[in-house]
């Protein structure tokens, strides 16, 4: 039996449709004017300018634009918060993204925690976390609600399912852990302190590895009929699980590159797209 493929790719192409026709009615509806997504990339690390570059493209593919800002390695928690107080005061923009990590001498959560909730299109503030985890109206932190929109989308089910998520990030592990939650999975937590993650990990029905650590999950760990799901990217094409033992017996899994990735830019830009429709009806 060859394990259903939950293509990342494939998904977001679709849904990078149906957001261009929004995006569209939007432009109609409003003399000319679009959703703007303002990124903040502060400092000099490749990879997260690949990954904001990633996203700007990915505003331009659906007719969105994109503000891009970029302050230096040295910038203060105060400047950065500067800068978020203005894109918070501005009415052209709809959605902030704050690129993640940010250098070291800035606290991060502090500058997370400023961005305005009907802004917070990320998902990364408390306030939004909260309201996720009350099963209410929010944004949800872009990996996981896109990780949940992948499952949907291939009419997963979840419900009285076991669900192990390995990592407890603020916007990995511990969101994507509510989330399942609230679509009424059993849901397990591992981090670094658990003992005995294999056992857990072999009762699995739903899996979700989110650790950052190349391959770290091991196929035999794994029950046949498990669904696969890989947060990880590394050097070689490579996740946090030893997916390729597994393509021939788990029910499906997200491959890596094209699983999870894809759909963390997606749902960025679509709950982008959801603050810009919101205002506009208010
Ligand atoms: P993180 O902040 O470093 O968190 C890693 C988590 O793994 C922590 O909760 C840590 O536990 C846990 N962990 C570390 N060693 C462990 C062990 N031996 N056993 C069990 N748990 C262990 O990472 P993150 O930001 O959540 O990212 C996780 C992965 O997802 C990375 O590979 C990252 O590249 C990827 N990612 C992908 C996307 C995407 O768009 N595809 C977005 C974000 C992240 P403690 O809490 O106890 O330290």
């Amino acid at each position: 039996m060859s394990a259903l493929i939950l293509d990342g790719r494939s998904v977001t192409k679709k849904s990078e449709e149906d957001l261009r026709s929004r995006v569209a009615r939007i432009k109609e509806l409003s003399n000319g004017a679009v959703p703007i997504l303002a990124t903040i990339l502060v400092g000099n690390d490749p990879s997260s300018a690949t990954y904001v570059k990633m996203k700007a493209n990915a505003c331009t593919r659906v007719g969105m634009d994109s503000l891009k800002i970029e302050m230096s390695e040295e910038t203060t928690t105060e400047e950065l918060l500067a800068e978020i107080e203005k894109l918070n005061a501005n009415p052209n923009i709809h959605g902030i993204l704050l690129q993640h990590p940010v250098p070291p001498q800035i606290n991060e959560r502090q500058c997370f925690d400023s961005i305005d909730l009907s802004k917070d299109v990320d998902g990364v503030t408390c306030w939004g976390f909260g309201r996720m985890a009350m099963n209410e109206a929010s944004y949800g932190s872009a990996t996981p609600k896109g990780i949940i929109r992948i499952l949907e989308a291939y009419d997963i089910p979840l419900e009285g399912k076991h669900a192990v998520v390995v990592g407890r990030s603020p916007i990995l592990g511990k969101p994507m852990a509510m989330m399942l939650l609230n679509k009424n999975c059993t849901v397990t937590i591992c981090h670094s302190k658990t003992t005995g993650l294999d056992k857990i990990i072999k009762n699995a029905d739903i899996l979700v590895g989110a650790v950052g650590k190349p391959e770290f999950i091991k196929a035999e760990w794994i029950k046949d009929d498990a669904v696969v799901i890989d947060a990880g990217y590394h050097e070689g094409g490579v996740g946090d699980i030893e997916l390729k033992p597994l393509v021939n017996r788990v029910k499906a899994y997200t491959p890596v590159p094209g699983g999870v990735g894809p759909m963390t830019i997606n749902t960025l830009i679509y709950q982008t797209v959801e603050a810009c429709e919101l205002k506009l009806a208010q």
